[in-house]
């Protein structure tokens, strides 16, 4: 479907807005004190958007749900002293009115919220008749067209200056990061609505303030519009995502680190990329004739297995095959997660046409 937005660049009075957009600030507002000296490491560290978490969304009871609206006011007192632009985590439409009566410059949308349309659209009505920047965060599970949807509630309720916040994504299995960032997906986001800015959260695609470099290289490397990162005055003593959050002072250290790429091609020249690129093209071509050529042998294995009465899964075999491939990758000195992936999906195609062949020959 296609995705067309009524967008207006995300601006606040007096800043000018310059790739990376930094937005940091502790996961969660726990007490005055620990906003404020935060904020004040933070501003003095050159940061302009402020960000805590006041009603914070846990996934289990118990745990601290945020001070609340008790917090708005500390909000306050970091933009009056501090200077910097403040933004907060909205769920409701509750929390909508008490954020803007509070004068919160930001607001962004959970993942878990965003992953809930009736939980959205509540929130898209509340800001109705507003004109505040709004973020997205990407829903908890990869359905770009669920995110996408969120956007477009937003702006039927004439919300303009709309961010994604890419996040990642769960994952069942266990990789080393919290939250999987499956890149293409953002990739995608942008492909389909250009002009949305995107900010990655390494925070919590991560989990762990070690990661928190290296991530945010990767987003700077692939364009993308800004970073927000969790920072807390003590990272050790946080009452919520405690691994993941970084001193202003190691902030600045992975601010400074980051290498802003050059977008622009055209003034570069050219021969080399057109020469590389077309070295690309003839090796996809091979490679779509080999995966071809594979089909159609696996196609006469189903038929085999059908004339002889086998079933079409053999695990043994799917082992001994994703093992073979992993160990050759490794000799070939490539990601043997990434040939495993692929491998994957070309085993579940392969079983899908085995599947179909069964089936036509069970009819004749
Ligand atoms: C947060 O930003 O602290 C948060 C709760 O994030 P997410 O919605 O990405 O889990
Ligand atoms: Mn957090």
């Amino acid at each position: 479907m296609e995705t067309k937005l009524d967008l207006e660049p995300i601006s606040l009075p007096g800043v000018e807005l310059t790739r990376p957009i930094v937005i940091a600030g502790p996961c969660s507002a726990e007490t005055e004190e620990q906003v404020i000296n935060t904020a004040v490491e933070l501003a003095a560290k050159g940061i302009k958007i402020f960000r805590a978490g006041i009603w914070k969304p846990r996934t289990r009871p118990g745990a601290f749900e945020g001070v609340g609206s008790e917090g708005l006011p500390w909000l306050q007192r970091v933009k009056k002293e501090t200077g910097m632009f403040t933004s907060t985590e909205v769920a409701t439409a509750h929390h909508v009115h008490e954020a803007i009566k509070y004068g919160i410059d930001i607001l962004w949308i959970g993942a878990r919220t965003t992953a809930n349309p009736f939980a959205v659209q509540e929130i898209a009505d509340a800001l109705r008749g507003t004109n505040i920047p709004v973020l997205v965060k990407n829903p908890v599970n990869p359905d770009l067209d669920l995110w996408i949807g969120a956007f477009e509630r937003l702006n039927r309720a004439g919300i303009k200056k709309l961010g994604a916040i890419h996040r990642g994504f769960s994952t069942y299995e266990k990789t080393k990061y919290r939250n999987h960032p499956m890149w293409q997906i953002p990739i995608e986001l942008h492909r389909r609505i250009p002009n949305l800015p995107i900010i990655t959260d390494p925070s919590h695609i991560t989990g762990n303030c070690d990661l928190i470099q290296e991530t945010s290289q990767e987003a700077m490397d692939l364009n993308f519009e800004g970073l927000i990162i969790e920072s807390h005055e003590c990272p050790a003593r946080a009452w919520s995502d405690a691994k993941q959050q970084v001193t202003p002072a190691h902030l600045k250290m992975i601010m400074d680190s980051i290498v802003l790429r050059d977008h622009a091609i055209d003034d570069k020249p050219r021969q080399t990329l057109d020469e590389l690129r077309s070295e690309i093209d003839k090796l996809d071509k091979l490679l779509l004739e080999t995966l071809a050529k594979r089909m159609k042998v696996s196609e006469a294995i189903g038929t085999y297995k059908f004339e002889h009465g086998i079933t079409i899964l053999q695990e043994g075999r799917y082992d001994e095959v994703l093992n073979s491939r992993r160990d050759q990758a490794v000799k070939q000195g490539l990601n043997p997660d990434f040939v495993v992936k692929v491998y994957e999906d070309i085993h579940e195609e392969s079983v899908a046409t085995q599947n179909i062949i069964m089936k036509t020959l069970s009819k004749k």
